[in-house]
């Protein structure tokens, strides 16, 4: 049986990789050079298409562990990217020509892997399929996906909030409880004074912002504008939006603040708090500064940033089993960033995840999933089973279940999580992989 893997970005190449590593025939169709993407610039499998790092390689971050998961999974990119290292400090910084010419020249050699130059506008209605088609899959495609999986089920962009470390947030600052006391303890509103209001809606003004991409022009529209977009529009604006005080009631004071910020549970562990409604185009730098100006967020540590992109994904909590196949036709697996994680990192490691549960399917064994320990485990589980909306999530330690031990000290508690990740993933791959 062949498998047809629809996209020769990093999610298809390690699909295409791992299946062929089981022996399995595969087609990878790959639209470049006929029909190029906005963003791509050469007819290379694997192309990196703006930085050229892959992020951290420490133990310590998780872009850096799920790296060190992805060696044990014998990953093509993570073996490209040691060909083509240069210098960049503690990040994986690549030459990308070399990189891309290594993964298309792997895969070109590989004798099981038939390499198709065309764009799929349709999935196959035959055989076992991986989509791989990323953020700026093909208008076509993109719509035949949208009409499979479901209208609402597709978006076209996202639009991420920022995420801080709930340890870190200082919660003498504001209260728990939602909007005229429906919903129980589900939000922590930071309170805000006129005064502190005023200075941060000064700064959210002068914030420097990223600039859009001529292809993403088209990118706002109402109801999910960015915060400092809704700050132009006047003084009270955001009063009236992610901001607004209406049917909450400070305890502490037994009157409605002057405005406050939510911040609602990301994970079950509640380790993870998303600043509500704070999507934003502001610049990674700036976001920090001026966020911190919120005095429970004075001491905050963001794991993930707010970003507006263009960005095709699907709801994978909605339509993918924990399996990456979709649950109204299970012969469709997908993979990469159009499952909703976010950088090249990711998008290559959910790659061979998908490679390994196809090709399970085919041989008939028990599709499966990493350890929710291991990152790649934790992250496929946040994509596949976040409740209400999913936007693009990066492999990130607060992911991960907690220790069984308290360690006050940060960076040791990483550590020992690092090895706890490595050591189930050795476990799987041990037993659950290579039985
Ligand atoms: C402008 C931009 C800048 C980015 N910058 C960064 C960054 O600096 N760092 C980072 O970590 N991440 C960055 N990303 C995200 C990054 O692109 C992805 O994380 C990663 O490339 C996703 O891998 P993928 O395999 O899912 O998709 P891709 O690598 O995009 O691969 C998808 C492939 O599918 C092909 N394709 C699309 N439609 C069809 C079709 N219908 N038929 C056949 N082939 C098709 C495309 O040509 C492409 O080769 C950026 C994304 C964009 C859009």
């Amino acid at each position: 049986m062949r498998v047809s893997i629809l996209g020769g970005g990093l999610a298809g190449c390690e699909a295409a990789w791992r299946l062929a590593k089981e022996g399995l025939k595969v087609t990878l169709y790959e639209m470049r050079p006929f029909k190029m993407t906005p963003a791509h610039r050469t007819d290379k499998l694997g192309e990196l298409v703006c930085s050229n790092t892959l992020g951290s390689t420490e133990l310590t971050s998780g872009a850096g562990l799920l790296k060190a998961e992805m060696n044990l999974l014998g990953s093509l990119v993570m073996e490209a990217a040691k060909h083509a290292a240069v210098p960049a400090g503690s990040a994986l910084g690549v030459d990308r020509e070399i990189f891309a010419d290594y993964i298309t020249h792997a895969l070109e050699q590989e004798p099981l892997i038939e390499i198709v130059r065309k764009e799929v506008d349709r999935i196959p209605e035959e055989g076992i399929v991986i989509v791989a088609t990323g953020p700026l899959t093909s208008e076509k495609l993109a719509k035949h996906i949208r009409e499979l999986v479901g209208y609402d089920l597709l978006y076209f962009y996202d639009a991420v909030s920022p995420i801080v470390e709930a340890d870190s947030v200082d919660f003498s600052k504001g209260f728990w409880g939602s909007r005229y006391g429906k919903g129980g303890d589900d939000y922590f509103n930071c309170v805000l004074t006129e005064e502190d209001y005023k200075k941060f809606y000064e700064e959210l003004l002068r914030g420097q912002k990223v600039e859009l991409k001529d292809f993403e022009k088209e990118i706002y529209f109402e109801g999910c504008l960015p915060v400092e977009e809704l700050a132009r529009r006047g003084f009270r604006t955001l009063l009236f939006g992610p901001m607004k005080p209406v049917g909450l009631k400070d305890p502490k004071t037994g009157k409605q603040p002057f405005a406050v910020l939510q911040l609602r549970k990301e994970n079950r562990e509640g380790t993870l708090l998303s600043l509500v409604g704070f999507q934003t185009r502001l610049t990674y730098g700036e976001q920090k500064r001026i966020f911190r100006l919120i005095p429970c967020l004075k001491n905050a540590t963001f794991v993930r940033l707010g970003s507006m992109h263009r960005n095709t994904f699907i709801q994978s909590n909605r339509v993918l089993t924990p399996f990456l196949n979709l649950r109204k036709k299970e012969s469709v697996f997908f993979a990469g960033q159009i499952i909703g994680v976010e950088g090249y990192t990711a998008s290559a490691a959910t790659g061979i995840l998908a490679g390994i549960n196809a090709s399970r399917f085919v041989k008939g064994k028990p599709l499966t999933v990493p350890p929710a320990e291991t990152m790649l485990g934790a992250l496929i589980h946040y994509v596949t089973s976040k409740e209400g909306e999913l936007q693009p999530m990066n492999p990130v330690f607060g992911l991960l279940p907690p220790l069984e031990e308290k360690i006050k000290d940060k960076r040791k508690r990483k550590e020992l999580m690092a090895l706890r990740a490595l050591d189930k993933m050795k476990e799987w791959i041990e037993n659950v992989l290579n039985e």
